[in-house]
């Protein structure tokens, strides 16, 4: 008997028939002798849903009341689940993040787990029962209720997976798997066997939206195997897992576009020692994550300072440059949000010297203009104009050969 945490995504559960087919497939694992923790999302777009319904209501969204608006979407499902397991025979009941014992910090709409209790679960499956668990929500050590920024179901899934020791977490999606491009882009992207956690941390950092960042960095720091699969073929999908010494890295494994930054420049920089610390940590002070970095050689002893940041935090971003422009001694701002990045991500970069050549110069023969570039030791990243991003991911999946 093994225990396996199976997480369902918003359209897996997206209308009554889907709900029916995902009770028909956790009775199938129950009966055939497993213990089953559930965790759903909310149907289909009804978070998009709430969240423009807050849009329509009020320009003043108090974080808290968002919070306990969003959280309200797995509500629907976990009930509806299982209701549609009790017709089924099996015995499941649904728990809140907060009745699952998912204690998170206080930081609203994209709070940290900070400790999973878990009793209620424990007790349910040592009954022979099925906990259903409302993804992406959780409670606060205020006792407010808590979410974990968008797709923080998969970080729910792989989190009780860690806590009660689970053998394996199912991911189930709309995609059979892990792909080397969004298939929805590059229709000749091909599913991945495996990949590793490393990569798979790049990729969900860099657009590949297939699992949320925090829940790839939870599955590796408790090395819980994942598995992400289809809930409409049931067929085997992509396993995500420590890296296999034994196994060749390819070179390039996969390409991710990510259409959700934007880039502001701040414009004569004095070129002094401390600058642009005092740049970063007011950004920091702000809670913007910064990601990319450019700072051109100094003419005439002034510098351009170009960073990326998320666009949710393009206002805050550009108040605090706005803000500190005299005390930096510097000339202005600028910020663009018709950027994207594409990125390669491979295991197999580290040894194989080339990749940034060939990168750039399939970029090169299409007219495309590189503005940024970052790397880490198994990633390139290139921020290029948004409208051209879809040539280039198709570009660069086909001349690594991916397809
Ligand atoms: P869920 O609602 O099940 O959590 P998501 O929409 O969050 O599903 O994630 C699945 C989607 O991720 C797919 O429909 C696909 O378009 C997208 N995606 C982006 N990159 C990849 C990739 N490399 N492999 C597979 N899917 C990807
Ligand atoms: N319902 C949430 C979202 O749409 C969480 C999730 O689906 O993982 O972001
Ligand atoms: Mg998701």
């Amino acid at each position: 008997m093994s225990l396996v945490v199976q997480k369902f995504g918003g359209t897996s559960v997206g209308d009554a028939e889907r709900i029916r087919a995902v009770a028909d497939h956790v009775a199938r694992t129950h009966r055939a002798g497993h213990q089953v923790v559930v965790v759903v999302s909310a149907m289909g777009k009804t978070t998009d849903q709430l969240i423009r319904l807050a849009d329509d209501v009020s320009s003043v969204q108090p974080r808290r009341e968002i919070d306990m608006l969003l959280s309200s979407g797995e509500r629907i499902s976990m009930a509806l689940l299982c209701m549609a397991l009790a017709d089924l025979g099996v015995e499941a009941t649904s728990y809140t993040g907060s009745q699952a014992g998912i204690v998170t910090d206080t930081s609203h709409t994209r709070a940290k787990i900070q400790e999973i209790r878990g009793e209620r679960l424990r007790a349910t499956l040592e009954s022979g029962g099925v906990p259903v668990v409302a993804g992406f929500q959780g409670v606060s050590e205020e006792r407010e209720v808590t979410t974990l920024g968008r797709g923080g179901s998969d970080t729910t899934a792989v989190a009780l997976a860690a806590a009660l020791g689970a053998d394996v977490c199912e991911i189930y999606t709309d995609v059979s798997g892990v792909f080397t491009s969004d298939p929805r882009l590059v229709p000749e992207a091909h599913k991945l066997a495996r990949v590793s956690y490393d990569e798979m941390q790049e990729m969900a950092a860099t657009g590949g939206r297939v699992l949320a960042l925090r829940s790839v960095e939870f599955a590796r720091n408790h090395a819980v195997p994942l598995h992400v699969r289809s809930s409409f073929t049931w067929e085997p999908g992509t396993w995500v897992d420590k890296e296999d010494p034994t196994m060749e890295q390819a070179v390039v494994t996969a390409v991710t576009l990510d259409l959700s930054e934007a880039k502001v420049t701040v414009t004569g920089v004095p070129d002094r020692p401390g600058l642009a610390a005092r740049l970063f940590r007011g950004l920091a002070d702000r809670n913007v994550n910064v990601d990319m970095i450019v700072q051109n050689t100094s003419l005439h002893g002034t510098t351009d300072i170009s960073f990326t940041i998320p666009e949710a935090d393009l206002d805050a971003s550009t108040e605090v440059c706005t803000g500190l422009l005299d005390e930096l001694g510097a000339t202005g701002v600028t910020s663009d949000d018709d950027v994207a990045r594409v990125s390669l991500v491979g295991a197999g970069m580290k040894t194989h010297p080339g990749v940034t050549a060939l990168t750039f110069e399939t970029l090169a023969s299409d007219g495309i203009n590189i503005e940024m570039i970052s790397t880490s030791s198994i990633r390139i990243s290139c921020l290029i104009r948004a409208a051209q991003a879809e040539d280039a991911v198709r570009a660069l999946h086909a001349a690594f050969e991916l397809g």
